[in-house]
């Protein structure tokens, strides 16, 4: 295994052909999870070596060699079978994965992380985890970021000339299709009478919209209660082609809270980029609103009305959109349909038939399996990532900065004060208001500091999985939490059509797929 890129093509495609090999590492903290494996435990080892043996196949990959850590669980026990392992890899030097069922079964502090890392890397051995979702790692939100300019590489690359527009729009900072509540489309000529639309705010709108965002951000209103002061202030929902002029709605006004257009982006396949349009609240209240937000609504209700295929699917027989319907059956068990939009307001307009979501979702999750992304691909695909992670560090390194001036001037103000007070320049009563503040604050960047200090090599780890997925998308997509799949649904299909007519057509082949 070599770093440097062969120079003889055709012994690179001999390394391409030639079969992966892989190490499973299993291990148990106690000797009765060894044998039992409870649940709260842990798997035990003949469960832990399948996953592993089924991840090396999927890989295309076969164990040469198996290592086991048996009831290993003091934290300074240095487990034998690890320092094997690395020493093993160390001497073959032909090894290209470790096949964890867990990252943590490896890595249990960061000591070990270090040397476990250091010598994987030396020897070009990539971890892989056979069991964790992608975002219940500690890198998953860089993840996501990384997730996001994926699709922004194949948006480029692999979608349909459309969605190619759309993202070139999306990136000068253009509204893509109409414009959100409480901004308005405009359409005209410019001086060289070329025409071109552009977004302005709208003038009643526009300012209820920022009040709700001021108002909400204070967390002393519930979305009902906030949703009625509003209509009282005029807020309204404008004409459509369908509908005329109507009164806000409380799910309306949350949708509109978990816009980030109003803090002036745009975003297109999960990618955000700075808008032309002017912002109507400001960063900082925007994402108070989301933490906000977040506290009164974590339940199932979102979740259903905003299920991830909702914006992939539409009707098969007339194209419209199609909609959550939840149906009970006799002994009270609530089941969730995608029914037509269009039949819902014309009974003989539409012939589609109802179909169970979770049914939707299992035949999208096949259309994974057609998917193949080539070795060349993904050597683009991590140099992108790359690249995006490195900007992730900059940017984090400057925050970290920024914190660190922030933290040096509270503590010099804390100082002043304490030497006023000696002076009898400022009463008790004040001073301990003051410090109060301050210590608040400083908890606060204390806290937002340690956020930015996740290790980079972790992330570097989680990175590298994420690209072994990529290698088998249906396996990706089963593992990805509900905003990542309708991420990559937005990078494979601009359209999935349920319930196809026989002689469905007019629709791009490349991108669409019909169920
Ligand atoms: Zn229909």
């Amino acid at each position: 295994m070599s770093t440097t890129p062969p120079a003889n093509p055709l012994a690179a495609m001999a390394a391409d052909l030639t079969p992966k090999r892989a190490i499973s590492y299993i291990r148990v903290s106690t000797k009765g999870q060894a044998a039992r494996g409870d649940a709260a435990e842990g798997f035990s080892i003949p469960a832990q070596r399948e996953a592993n043996k089924n991840k090396a196949a999927a890989l295309g990959a076969f164990i040469v060699k198996e290592f086991i850590d048996r009831g290993e669980s003091a934290r300074n026990a240095k487990r034998p079978e690890l320092q094997k392992m690395l020493a093993y890899i160390t001497e073959h030097n032909d090894i290209d994965y470790v096949i964890v069922h867990k990252l943590d079964r490896l890595a249990r502090n960061r000591a070990d992380d270090v040397d476990i890392n250091r010598v994987l890397e030396q020897h070009n051995v990539r971890l892989v985890s056979t069991s964790e979702n992608i975002d219940q790692t500690p890198g998953g939100m860089l993840l996501h970021g990384i997730m996001s300019s994926i699709a922004e590489f194949y948006s480029r690359n692999l979608a349909a000339e459309v969605s190619k527009g759309m993202s070139e729009k999306a990136k000068h900072g253009g509204t893509i299709g109409k414009a959100p509540l409480g901004y308005v489309n405009k359409q005209g000529k410019n001086e060289h009478g070329k025409r071109h639309s552009w977004v302005e705010v709208d003038p009643v709108r526009g300012p209820l919209i920022a009040e709700a965002f001021r108002e909400y951000a204070t967390d002393t209103w519930t979305a009902k209660h906030l949703t009625e002061h509003l209509t009282a202030r005029g807020l309204t929902q404008p004409a459509t082609s369908r509908y005329p002029e109507r009164p806000m709605t409380q799910s309306r006004l949350i949708d509109v809270l978990h816009n980030p257009y109003y803090r002036g982006v745009v975003s297109y396949q999960g990618v955000e980029y700075p808008g032309r349009h002017q912002a109507l609240v400001d960063d900082e209240t925007w994402y108070k609103v989301q933490t906000v937000l977040s506290a009164h609504y974590n339940g199932e209700r979102r979740r259903v009305h905003h299920h991830h295929l909702k914006t992939t699917v539409c009707c098969g027989q007339c194209g419209s959109r199609l909609i959550i319907q939840n149906t009970k059956n006799k002994r009270g068990v609530v089941y969730p349909y995608f029914v037509c939009s269009y039949r819902q307001r014309q009974r003989d307009g539409c012939r589609f038939k109802a179909v169970l979501i979770d049914e939707v979702e299992a035949r999208v999750a096949e259309l994974y399996r057609t998917i193949r992304i080539t070795p060349a691909q993904r050597k683009r695909i991590a140099a992108l990532a790359q690249r995006e992670l490195e900007r992730i560090y900059a940017s984090r390194a400057e925050h970290g900065r920024q914190l660190e001036q922030q933290s040096r001037s509270l503590l010099r103000k804390r100082q002043k004060l304490l030497d006023a007070h000696y002076a009898d320049a400022i009463p008790l009563d004040l001073l301990k208001q003051e410090q109060d503040q301050i210590a608040a604050q400083l908890a606060s960047i204390e806290q937002q500091r340690a956020a930015l200090s996740l290790e980079s090599h972790v992330v570097q780890t989680h990175l590298g999985y994420v690209l072994d997925l990529l290698e088998d998308c249906f396996r990706l997509y089963m593992q990805a939490t509900p905003s990542m799949k309708k991420l990559l649904n937005g990078v494979f299909f601009t359209a999935v059509a349920i319930n196809p007519q026989d002689d469905a057509s007019g629709v791009s082949r490349t991108a669409t797929a019909h169920l």
